[in-house]
């Protein structure tokens, strides 16, 4: 019998299907070629049951998704107070490519925005593989699939990648990144272009739902301790500028990408996906922002809220 939190995910779609607001990220060429009309909602609990509607196996590029996942592994390896010296957790207020540093210590105020992200993806260990390496398998193991990367994407956002790369230098001189920019930007930049669904995700969620053990394979990926700290910055700081109107209206950790994907965690209970590649003024999805919306009321997921 087909479920009805399928029939449900159904609904969240037909009834988000007016919200044709907003633009293609266009400054990264690849992107503004996507078809808008693409659509597709994923929840998964943590024991595993994975539930999808819409253009469930479409793929795109994970994006900034891929940023707390980079942050998790960083402190995975180093420890958080290490990871703390070079990336702070202030919630900037800033769009995603500011260079948003800290005037007193120059270090960048969270690894959500990009400053704060090419430093983090510069940290991870490269013994035992490169730091895209590493980020793929890691998109593996969460997602229980082989994870790899969108070329035409990458090729697309390197040959445009001059911010990334001016922030780079900058965050050079500061002193807050240990490597040779182009080398950061590079491997950011293809960290950024794994390309993934939304059950993908909805699995990647739900694994930091269920403090950092993959729900089908049991495997623990992250600590506790990991978990909790990239949940807290994913609450803080995940949705850029429209974070503290995502708090208040969605209330859930969260984290957005500019190819239109959104992920959502409520800890101890499910993760969430959401995809359409049309974004707000903030570069957040505009209907993922909607269909988030819309789940949070209807399955009371708001955390402030008490149950
Ligand atoms: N690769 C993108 C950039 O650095 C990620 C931005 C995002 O998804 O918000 O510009």
């Amino acid at each position: 019998m087909r479920s009805p939190i399928l029939d449900y995910l159904d609904t969240v779609i037909e009834q988000t299907a007016h919200v044709d607001s907003g633009a293609l990220a266009d400054y990264i060429p690849e992107l503004a070629a996507a078809d808008p009309t693409r659509v597709a909602v994923a929840l998964c609990t943590v024991n595993g049951t994975v539930y999808a509607s819409g253009d469930t196996d479409h793929h795109f590029s994970i994006q900034s998704m891929s940023k707390p996942f980079a942050y998790a592994l960083a402190i995975e390896d180093y420890g958080l107070e290490s990871v703390l010296d070079h990336v702070g957790v202030e919630p900037s207020g800033d769009t995603f490519n500011e260079l948003s540093l800290d005037p007193e210590t120059g270090k960048p105020r969270n690894p959500m925005i990009n400053a704060g992200a090419i430093t983090t993806h510069a940290l991870l260990k490269t013994e035992h593989g490169s730091s895209v390496e590493r980020m793929l398998n890691l998109f593996s193991k969460l997602s229980d699939r082989r994870i790899e990367i969108d070329e035409s994407v990458a090729t697309s956002e390197l040959g445009t990648g001059d911010r990334n790369l001016g922030l780079a230098h900058l965050l050079r001189a500061t002193g807050a990144l240990t490597q040779e920019p182009r080398t950061a930007v590079e491997g950011y930049i293809r960290q950024c272009a794994a390309s993934v669904t939304v059950r993908d995700l909805a699995l990647m969620a739900a694994t930091l739902a269920n403090s950092g053990v993959q729900p089908h394979t049991q495997e623990r990926v992250f600590r506790r301790d990991t978990t909790r700290q990239v949940l807290s910055v994913m609450a803080s700081c995940g949705m850029y500028d429209a974070a503290g109107d995502w708090l208040s209206t969605v209330g859930i950790p969260a984290k957005s990408g500019v190819a239109g994907g959104i992920i959502g965690v409520l800890p101890g209970q499910i993760g969430v996906a959401a995809f359409s590649p049309r974004l707000d003024m903030h570069g957040n999805s505009a209907r993922g922002v909607d269909m988030m919306q819309k789940l949070s009321q209807d399955l009371g997921l708001h955390l402030m809220e008490a149950g």
